[in-house]
């Protein structure tokens, strides 16, 4: 399996640490609103990978945190006129709910910032013994400078960087390169004690904490969005390296920007939609579908016309396996032709390909071509007539190859709050009643009804056919 490992800007063979195991983190959201499908294609794209690992048999400790006390979580309590903390609970619920209807997987543990105020303490600590960290008046940065590999994940070099900054002068930094691991009080915002007064931890040194905490001191892969390359995890590899005296992480893996007309989505920039706002337009199993449709390292340009073909496609999925599922029932155990074993063979053959495309750098866009492979076969060769086991093996295929993506391909009630199978059943034969006694206009109500609540039928020689479009 391969990964574009952003450290050596290559594509690299994986080797996990421990044999069988991944230990993965991924940067979470600052909870001070609801998320944005910018914020959610990470969490998509790297849920995928979690899911590929897990089913090529890897034991995956994922670890995504909520960075839950920040500058703009304390400008929005203060807008609101409540606690950091209660800006902090309402988003990181309705994050978890977001990831939930993205069908993304809980992590193995959502470490939460302010629950880790002790760890950062010893970290920054140990980072001051070595000679890595200062206090200043109740601040706390990082000697940028004292470690060599500073600039080795970006590819920028201090002297570069530091001619190039337009950095608002500190007098009491040491060095304009310096960044902040601890901050002192200030009025009116959340604070906790330490050996260097009152104050709160700089963003950055969280994600080394609660790494380390959970995943031990050198980790597999490390992921989030390309805007964190530099500084965020520049500044993470500086503080867990210089603490830990090895190499924290081993492969860097970053997806490229969700995009509205070029432009970065952002918050700040206030082109963005959240999740919730597409949840009124689309089901949110479409948005994870155009999500995967592009490769992770592409950037994603979003518009309602690619979000409508995403529709479209994830609906042509549906159908195939929705047919093949009715096929089921039809088709009988037979002999298998010649061409049925032709088939069969090219089904492995796809298997083959799907899995080719996954370990090229989780290439999802080429996986999901060879999905609609199989549906364009699956469409065109099986029938009634064909053995029972082929029709299941198409199917079967379709459905797990969907599930290593997440993406939903079955009629599933669990996914599904309309209404329940055997209320559709109820009103399906009153309408058939009602056509018997040639009272049409019933029948059709019945029909519209249905439609209105996304269930569609279809008039078959064997009877009614329906599905939940
Ligand atoms: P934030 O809440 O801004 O710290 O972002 C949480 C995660 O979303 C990080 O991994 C960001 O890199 C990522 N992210 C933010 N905006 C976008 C975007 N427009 N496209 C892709 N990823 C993004
Ligand atoms: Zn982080």
């Amino acid at each position: 399996m391969k990964i574009f490992n952003t450290l050596n800007n290559r594509k690299e063979d994986f080797i996990p640490i421990e044999e069988g195991k991944v230990r993965m983190y991924v940067c979470g959201p600052t909870v001070y609103n609801y998320i944005h499908i910018g914020n959610a294609r990470p969490m998509i794209v790297f849920d995928t990978v979690r899911r590929y690992l897990e089913y090529k048999g890897y034991d995956v400790n994922y670890v995504s945190n909520f960075t839950d006390v920040d500058d703009k979580i304390i400008a929005k309590a203060n807008e609101e006129g409540v606690s950091a903390a209660e800006i902090a609970e309402r988003y990181t619920k309705a994050a978890i709910a977001d990831m939930n209807a993205l069908n993304v997987m809980p992590a193995t543990i959502h470490p939460k910032a302010t629950e880790e105020i002790d760890g950062m303490i010893d970290m920054i600590q140990t980072l001051i013994d070595k000679g890595y960290a200062y206090e200043k008046n109740g601040t706390v940065f990082y000697r940028t400078r004292k470690f060599a590999g500073y600039g080795k994940l970006s590819g920028k070099n201090l002297d570069d960087l530091e001619a190039g900054a337009r950095i608002a002068v500190d007098d009491d930094k040491e060095d304009a390169m310096d960044f902040v691991l601890w901050k002192p009080k200030k009025e009116g915002e959340p604070y906790w004690e330490s050996p260097w007064g009152d104050g709160r931890p700089g963003w950055h040194i969280e994600c080394s904490v609660m790494s380390n905490k959970y995943l031990g001191k050198q980790i597999d892969i490390h992921a989030g969005g390309e805007d964190l390359i530099f500084p965020h995890h520049e500044n993470e590899i500086a503080q867990s390296e210089a603490a830990n005296g090895t190499t924290f992480s081993n492969y860097w893996m970053h997806n490229a920007f969700l995009n509205i007309n070029n432009h970065k989505m952002s918050k700040s920039a206030g082109n963005f939609f959240t999740v919730k706002d597409i949840a009124e337009k689309y089901p949110l199993q479409v948005l994870r579908f155009f999500m995967l449709s592009a490769h992770y390292r592409s950037p994603l340009n979003f518009s309602d016309d690619l979000m409508m073909s995403a529709k479209s496609s994830l609906e042509r999925i549906r159908t195939a396996v929705f047919n093949l599922s009715y096929l089921e029932n039809s088709a009988e155990e037979t002999g298998y032709s010649a061409a049925d074993e032709d088939f069969r063979a090219q089904l492995v053959s796809f298997k083959n390909s799907f899995e080719a495309a996954m370990e090229d750098d989780f290439n999802t866009a080429d996986a999901i071509s060879v999905i609609f492979e199989i549906v364009r076969l699956s469409n065109s060769y099986l029938s009634a007539q064909k053995p029972l086991s082929l029709i299941s093996e198409a199917k079967d295929m379709i459905v797990s190859l969907c599930d290593i993506l997440g993406i939903i391909c079955e009629q599933d009630d669990k996914h599904d709050d309309s209404l329940p199978d055997e209320d559709i059943e109820k009103l399906i034969n009153e309408r058939n009643e009602a056509r018997k006694s040639r009272d049409f206009a019933r029948a059709d109500s019945i029909r519209d009804e249905l439609a209105k609540m996304g269930i569609q039928l279809e008039d078959t020689r064997e009877g009614v056919r329906w599905k939940r479009i």
